[in-house]
């Protein structure tokens, strides 16, 4: 068992997708086991995508992100990093499989709906980023 970070995205709960988004992560064997509803500030927003920083959709993704509440959730299951990524698809939406959460439920490669951790590591950290160590103990784990 191990663990991943999504976050349902502003553009998603704006669209009152957030239910819908989450029933289907549940069904793809995804189990909540923690969850926040928040809206980032521009510093959280830059720092959380800093590997991003030199890429041109950077401060247009950080003003997409800080525009409305979204929804980071800790999810729980057997190799939850590449279960998300498949459950969610690619990140342009005219390329993410048939059923997937971003072929559902995305308007465009930016606006996307949903954020899945890439990596065990990356999800460690995501999962500090949002939760403290009493809403998630032992952290990311996996
Ligand atoms: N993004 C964008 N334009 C691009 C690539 C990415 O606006 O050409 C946005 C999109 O919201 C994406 C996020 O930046 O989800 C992070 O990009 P990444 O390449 O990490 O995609 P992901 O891991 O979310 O599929
Ligand atoms: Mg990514």
């Amino acid at each position: 068992m191990n663990r991943t970070l999504a976050i349902v995205k502003p553009d998603a709960v704006a669209a009152g997708r957030a239910g819908q988004i989450i029933a289907q992560l549940e069904s793809a064997g995804l189990r909540p086991r923690a969850v926040r509803m928040l809206t980032m500030t521009r510093a959280q927003a830059r720092s959380f995508y800093e590997v991003h920083r030199d890429r041109p959709f950077y401060d247009s993704l950080v003003a997409f992100m800080t525009s409305g509440p979204c929804i980071p959730i800790v999810l729980e299951a057997p190799g939850a990093v590449g279960r998300l990524r498949r459950a969610i698809g690619a990140t342009d939406p005219a390329e993410a499989a048939p059923g997937t959460v971003r072929r559902l439920h995305a308007e465009s490669k930016e606006r996307n709906a949903i954020h899945g951790s890439d990596s065990d590591p990356n999800a460690r950290r995501e999962i500090g980023f949002f939760f403290a160590e009493c809403e998630v103990p032992d952290g990311g784990r996996g």
